[in-house]
């Protein structure tokens, strides 16, 4: 699947925020947001002008497209599922994004950062209900259990991903056996869950026009 290649920190810069795509380099002081907090370009914090509405729109939709690392497409068509479900759209949307298995992968602390999980994914590496899945963005559901697998769990970029993710925490609605490197799905999760700040009614505004 076609992705991003191009440098992640410019995607931070350009959101003017932590975004979490390097993993542990993203908790340090190499931070390019610590460092250097302004958008990339040579004139990059000159030519700010104040944003109109869609602008914010739009920024707000990019933000959570490069959290989840997804193009534009694939994020638009999670859009209309989600505008199709029942309940508020911009949390349906939250919570299809947050059911991605790479993010479960990521948030369980196998990876640390969810471009990393989406590369245990295509090794191989994970177990679905025992089954091996390589797809990053299968949706997992409430009871369903996700592991690695017994051979990768020896991997040493795997041991350092779960020594990292003990001081990040596990999001309630997951439940990880860290002995045994499995996590289970408790249950959808719900808004609160959700700890990134995202204002998701802008993006129903702007899929809205
Ligand atoms: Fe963003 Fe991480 Fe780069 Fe910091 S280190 S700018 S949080 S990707």
């Amino acid at each position: 699947m076609a992705r991003y290649r191009g440098p992640v920190c410019r995607l931070c810069r350009r959101e003017g925020m932590k975004l979490f795509l390097k993993g542990e380099r993203c908790y340090k002081e190499k931070c390019a947001i610590e460092r250097r907090n302004q958008p990339p370009g040579q004139h990059g914090g000159a030519r700010r002008r104040k944003p109109r509405a869609y602008g914010i729109q739009l920024r707000e939709k990019q933000k959570l497209r490069r959290v989840y690392g997804m193009l534009e497409g694939q994020f638009r068509r999670t859009f209309d599922e989600a505008n199709r479900r029942k309940g508020v759209t911009g949390e349906n949307l939250l919570q299809l994004l947050e059911l991605r298995l790479d993010n479960v992968v990521f948030s369980l602390g196998f990876a640390t950062s969810r471009t990393q999980a989406r590369q245990l994914l295509r090794h191989g590496h994970v177990l679905v209900d025992g089954r091996r899945v390589n797809i990053p963005s299968f949706r997992v559901k409430p009871g369903m259990e996700v592991s690695l697998r017994e051979k990768s769990r020896k991997l040493a970029q795997i041991e350092e991903a779960v020594d990292f993710a003990q001081g990040r925490g596990i999001p309630a609605w997951l439940e990880l056996d860290a002995a045994n490197l499995t996590g289970k799905v408790v249950e959808a999760p719900s808004r609160e869950d959700i700890r990134f700040p995202i204002q998701e009614q802008l993006i129903v505004e702007l899929y809205s026009r």
